[in-house]
C-alpha cells in the first residue's frame, strides 16, 4: 500500500515511554502527569454515568459544557464566543488540530509551522495534502522572528500553526508578541491555528496571551485547548476549539465525519466541574512550585537550564555531560544507565536538528522529581 504518510514511524514519545517502563526510569519523558485528578471530578463522571448520561451527546458537545467555556474563555480573554454556534468539544486538542487542518486546508495551500513544533502539525497538514513550511523560532532564545515568519507568506499560505506556551521550549508568547502577530497577518487572509494547551501553565506572574483575547486574532482563529492538561486527565481525550460562527460550521463538517461526538458522561462532569474556577487560576501555582523545585535540583547537575516561562516541560543542555552523543542517543543512555527518560529536541524539527538540547517534563510528584534529581546528580 503506498503509504499516505511515508515518513512517519512511532511517536518519540511512546518510544521513550516504553524505554522507561522496560528499563524501569523515573519518566520525565512523554508529557503527563504521574498524579491522579481531583476525586470530585472523578465522582462527577460516576454520577453522570449514573444518571443514564451515556448516549451520544449533540455533535458539537454537551451544551451545558460549550456554555462553561464560553463563560471562562469571557471571563478569562474578554472574547464572547458563541457556545451554539462558536465551541466545539473534540477528542483532546490533537482531533482539534487536526480537525481544523482538514477543515481549511486544500490540497496545494501552504501552512506555516514555527519550529520546534509538535509533532502531530506535519503529518495533520500532509494528510490535508497541504505543503508544510517550516519558519524556525529563534535559535538559543526560541522567541518569534517576525521578519522569517514574514518572507515565508505567500499568497498560497492558507494557515499559521502557534504554540504558547510552547512544547518543547517552554516560552510563553508576551502580548506584544501576539500584536506584532496580529500585525502581519492583518493584509492577509491567513488563518490561525491557535495551539494553547497548557493555557493555565504560566509563572512568575506572566500572563497567557490568548488569541481569543486579541479581537484581530480571534477574528481569523481556531482557539484550540485540552481538559487532559489543565485537569491532569490526559487519557480521558477532552479538548475544545474556539472559533467564529463560519469557520466552526467548516469544522464541523468534518468534525461530524471525523469523530461525530465526544464523550458524554465527562462532558457533563467537566461541565459541573468547570462551575468552580479555582483548579484553573490555581494550575500556574501548583506548577511552578514544581518547576522551582526541579530547577533547583538541576542546578546541582552539569546540566546548563533554559528558561521554563509556562507549560510543564524544562529543557536543557547537556553538553558540558556529553559533548558528542546525538539528542536521541544520549536520551536512551540516560534511560537505560541513568534511570531517567527524557525527549529529544530534535523530533521537534523536520531534519532532526541537532543542539544538545533534552526535554524533562516536570508534572509529576514531588518525591518523582526528587528521585529523579538524585538520579541525574551521579552525571
Ligand atoms: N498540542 C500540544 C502542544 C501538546 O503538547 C499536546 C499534548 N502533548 C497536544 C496538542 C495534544 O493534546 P491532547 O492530549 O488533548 O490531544
Ligand atoms: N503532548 C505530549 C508530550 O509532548 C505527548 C502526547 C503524546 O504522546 N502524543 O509529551
Amino acid at each position: 500500500l503506498p503509504s499516505r504518510l511515508p515518513d512517519v514511524g512511532t511517536t518519540i514519545f511512546t518510544v521513550m515511554s516504553a524505554l522507561a517502563a522496560e528499563h524501569g526510569a523515573v519518566n520525565l519523558g512523554q508529557g503527563f502527569p504521574d498524579f491522579d485528578c481531583d476525586p470530585k471530578l472523578l465522582d462527577a463522571v460516576t454520577q453522570a454515568m449514573r444518571e443514564g448520561l451515556n448516549q451520544y451527546p449533540p455533535m458539537a458537545g454537551v451544551p451545558a459544557l460549550r456554555e462553561a467555556v464560553s463563560a471562562k474563555l469571557d471571563t478569562l480573554y474578554g472574547h464572547r464566543y458563541d457556545p451554539g454556534s462558536e465551541i466545539t468539544v473534540t477528542a483532546g486538542a490533537t482531533q482539534a488540530i487536526l480537525t481544523a487542518i482538514l477543515c481549511c486546508v486544500h490540497p496545494g495551500d501552504e501552512v506555516v509551522v514555527l519550529e520546534p513544533c509538535y509533532d502531530s502539525y506535519g503529518p495533520n497538514i500532509e494528510l490535508a495534502g497541504g505543503t508544510i513550511v517550516r519558519v524556525p523560532l529563534t535559535p538559543g532564545t526560541f522567541r518569534p522572528d517576525f521578519d522569517r515568519i514574514a518572507a515565508a507568506l505567500t499568497p498560497r499560505t492558507r494557515a499559521i500553526i502557534v504554540n504558547s506556551p510552547h512544547n518543547p521550549s517552554a516560552t510563553v508568547w508576551t502580548r506584544d508578541e501576539m500584536q506584532r502577530l496580529a500585525a502581519l497577518l492583518r493584509p492577509t487572509g491567513v488563518l490561525l491555528i491557535s495551539d494553547e494547551v497548557y493555557e493555565h501553565m504560566v509563572y512568575d506572574g506572566r500572563p497567557h496571551v490568548s488569541a481569543a483575547s486579541i479581537p484581530e486574532l480571534a477574528a481569523r482563529a481556531f482557539v484550540v485547548s485540552s481538559f487532559g492538561k489543565t485537569y491532569h486527565v490526559t487519557g480521558w481525550k477532552v479538548g475544545f476549539v474556539a472559533a467564529p460562527a463560519a469557520l466552526t460550521a467548516e469544522f464541523r463538517k468534518v468534525h461530524q465525519f471525523n469523530v461525530f461526538s465526544v464523550n458524554t458522561p465527562v462532558q457533563h462532569a467537566l461541565a459541573r466541574y468547570m462551575a468552580d474556577p479555582a483548579p484553573y487560576l490555581e494550575l500556574g501555582a501548583f506548577y511552578q512550585h514544581k518547576r522551582d523545585l526541579f530547577r533547583e535540583g538541576l542546578g546541582a547537575t552539569r546540566f546548563r537550564l533554559l528558561p521554563s516561562e509556562g507549560s510543564y516541560f524544562q529543557c536543557v543542555d547537556y553538553s558540558a555531560i556529553d559533548e558528542h552523543s546525538t539528542e536521541e542517543d544520549f536520551c536512551r543512555r540516560l534511560t537505560t544507565q541513568a534511570g531517567v527518560a527524557a525527549i529529544p529536541l530534535s523530533p521537534f524539527y523536520a531534519e532532526g536538528f541537532q543542539q544538545r538540547i533534552v526535554r524533562f517534563c516536570f508534572a509529576k510528584k514531588d518525591e518523582t522529581l526528587q528521585r529523579a534529581l538524585d538520579r541525574l546528580a551521579r552525571l
